[in-house]
Parts: C-alpha cells; structure tokens; sequence
C-alpha cells in the first residue's frame, strides 16, 4: 500500500508544510496589499478557493476526531486492561498537566510584568464595545457533565470528556470479557486502523491546507491593527516561546532523558498544523499518529492523554490569559494585589480546563478569569482584534504541552520504544 520503494529524493512533510506556512503567509500579505479589493479578490480568491480548500482540509480532518478518540481509546484501556495501570496513568496526567498550566499562567505573569504591555493605553477605545458573553464554569457540573447521560448524544455533538469516559469503561468491560467479546474488539481496533489510515492519507493534502488558511488568514489581517498592540503581543510571543521551548524541553529531558530537538523537529507538522487550523480538537488524530510512529509512544498511552489534553490542557491559552489580565489592569489602572496573582493563577487553570479545543475560545473563557478579580471584561474588546494571530500560537503550544506530557507518561509506563524515538525522520509520503 505504502508507496516506499521509490529512491526518488522528496521533501519531508515537515519540510513541505514549513514552505506551504511561509508560501501562504507571503501570499496572503501580498493579497491584502497589492490586490484591488472586488469580487475576483474577495468572492473568488479569499472567500471561494483559499476558504473552501483550506476549511475542507479542516473538515476532513475533524470528521476523524470522534471515531478515532472513540476507538483508539476503547481499544488503548483494553491493551492496558487493568483499572490500576490506567488509574496511574490518569493521575499522572491529570497532575502533570495542571503543573504545566499553573506554570505557564506564572510565567505569563512573570514576563508580562517585565514588559508591561498596557502602560500608557487609552482604554477610551473599549468601552462602548459589546464583549462575547462572559462564560461561567460551573465546577461541580463541568464534573457531572463527564458522565454522558447518552453516549450517541455526546458523539453526535463531540462531547470529548464523557466520549473519553465510556470508551475507557468500554475497554476495561472488552479486557474483561476477553475471549468472549473478541468479535467487538477486533470490530475496534481493525476500525481504528482505517482512521489511521485515513489520517495519514488526509495529511498528505497538508500542504495544501496550510497554504490556504494561512493565505487567508493574512489575506484579511490589515497589520495596521497591531501597532498599537505589539507590546502586548510581544508579550504573549515571548511566554509561548519560553513555555513551548524551553520549560517543556526541559521537562522532557529531566524525566525522559529524551533528545528535545529530536522531539521538536519530529513533532513539527502537528505543530503547524495546530498553527493553521488553530484547533487542539482537529490536532487530535495527527498527533497520535505522530507520537506512534515517530516518537514510538504506545497508543494504549496517547489515545488516552492526547484526547484529554486537547480538552483539558490548554497551556498556550491560560499564557494569553495571563499576558492579558496584566495588560488589561494596567490599561486601566488597576493595581492587581498578591492574592488577586493568585486568583488569576486558579482561575486561569480552571478556564484551561473549560476551554474547548476550537478556535478563539479561550478569549471567552477570559472573561471568567476578568471577573474572578473584578477586571472590567470589556477590556477584551482591546485585545479582539489581533487574537487570531495569537491563537495560531497558543493553539501549537497547546498541543505541544499535550504531546510532552504524553512523551513523559508514555517513558515512565516503559511504553515509549526509544528506537524510534532515536531512529532519523521518516519520510511521511510513506
Ligand atoms: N484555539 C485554542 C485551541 O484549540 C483554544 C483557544 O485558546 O481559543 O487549543
């Protein structure tokens, strides 16, 4: 099937989707700037061919997401087989991924202070501006809505947390029977293979994808708009970089002694897929796929943590949320005690946890970590306006927490074969 006997020297896909960002963000600048604005521009090129193509790719990857959690989750607890495994493995992701957040949520308050984004803003401009509804957590429900009260309800509308639920229980129930349930488990696990197949089948029309919504994306971004923000935004740049390279390489190496280059430049076409698409949610398939067969991770551990961090791990939005609360007091001239540092740094990781996987909704659950230390939510009127850039960024820092946490448990378990983590890039034409 794999198309591997051929010597012809190719590009990687690492390297194909790095021009493709480059390609696109070059396009699309000259879009915005050089081409007359009217039906050819608008209609035909940016809102036709760059939107259907590039949505498209989206589309097809999502359409994956629910089968592929669903079954490779069944079929990883099933492998894993006993409750104890499994209850380690969830602990220790479920720790390890709140100390990332409350550290990247530190450090954002760290470098945010530093640079002081919001001294000298007029807060003028905010105040007539209408905010997206401000979204209040419930924690005790966000715990009970875990438990799906209808499974088909829950797949239908991608609920991941109680998707995740039921599979696991679904798996340990297959360990259990055994023999006797053998048809169900090879239903699941010969299903997950064709999703994987189909992951990697659609990732070679990545290049293409990326181009057309990082195209777009530029095609419609005037950069007028960032002047006044490049502090902030700088901000927020600074923070992902130092969290994505190197608080998490550093943990990496500290607990796996792993080689983080290889481990960055390995993981760098999820990360710019992550980048374009700006959803942890579509991420999911190419990801495990990615930590399987470059990296070597089991997929009993990755089907399990990847979908869990794509719903619960959002490190690169609480870093945009904490940038945020800084800048937006300091527009506004509002004093920020230790205690309200605090409550910023619990709020946030809360908000982390209630942000879905799709785009732009962390600046919705920063309303939540506003108000939690009575910061006027209009302020995010301020900030609207260049998110989408920043949540390209937060959205691959995102999946990278996700994927290092990942890489740790798996290491830990001893179910990460180091062979393949150390063997060279292959070639993902396969
Ligand atoms: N787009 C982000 C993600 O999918 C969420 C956000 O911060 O808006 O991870």
């Amino acid at each position: 099937m794999s198309g591997k006997k051929t010597k012809r020297k190719t590009l990687g896909l690492s390297t194909r989707i790095f021009i493709a960002l480059l390609a696109g963000a070059a396009g699309g600048v000259l879009i915005h700037y050089y081409m007359p604005g009217g039906y050819i521009r608008d209609k035909v090129i940016v809102n036709g061919l760059l939107y259907v193509l590039g949505n498209g790719f989206i589309r097809l990857m999502q359409m994956l997401v629910v089968p592929l959690v669903f079954c490779s989750l069944v079929c990883g607890s099933m492998a894993i087989g006993d409750t104890k495994t499994l209850g380690r493995v969830g602990i220790k992701t479920i720790i390890f991924y709140l100390c990332t957040t409350a550290m990247a949520i530190s450090l954002a308050l760290g470098v945010a202070s530093l640079i002081s984004p919001g001294v000298g803003m007029s807060i003028a401009a905010a105040e007539e501006t209408p905010v997206a509804a401000a979204s209040s957590i419930n924690f005790a429900d966000t715990l009970l809505n875990m438990i799906p009260k209808n499974i088909f309800g829950s797949l239908a509308s991608g609920d991941m947390l109680p998707i995740i639920v039921f599979a696991v229980f679904s798996g340990i129930m297959l360990a259990k029977l055994g023999n006797k349930a053998s048809t169900v488990s090879n239903f699941f696990s010969q299903f997950n293979d064709i999703m994987m197949e189909m992951t990697m089948a659609i990732m070679k029309a990545a290049p293409i994808g990326v181009f057309c919504l990082i195209a777009k994306t530029f095609a419609g971004i005037g950069f007028d708009a960032f002047v006044p923000m490049l502090k902030y935004m700088a901000s927020v740049i600074v923070a992902l970089a130092v969290q994505c390279f190197v608080v998490y390489q550093l943990l990496l190496f500290g607990f796996t002694r792993l080689n983080p280059f290889k481990f960055v430049k390995k993981f760098f076409p999820v990360m710019a897929f992550a980048f374009s698409t700006s959803t942890s949610n579509a991420t999911i398939p190419l990801s495990i796929d990615t930590l399987h067969k470059k990296m070597g991770v089991a997929k009993q551990i990755s089907s399990f943590t990847i979908p869990l961090g794509a719903t619960v791990n959002m490190d690169g939005t609480s870093i945009m949320q904490g940038v945020a609360v800084i800048f937006i007091a300091q527009a506004y001239g509002i004093a920020l005690t230790p205690s309200a540092i605090l409550t910023v740094i619990l709020t946030a990781t809360i908000a982390s946890i209630g942000t879905a996987g799709v785009p732009s909704v962390g600046l919705v659950t920063l309303s939540m970590v506003l108000s939690s230390v009575g910061l006027p939510t209009e302020g995010i009127a301020l900030i609207m306006g260049i998110d989408r850039i920043l949540d390209m960024l937060r959205t691959s820092v995102n999946v990278t927490g996700d994927a290092v946490c990942t890489t740790v448990v798996a290491k830990q378990q001893g179910m990460l074969d180091k062979a393949v983590f150390d063997a060279d890039d292959v070639k993902a034409s396969e």
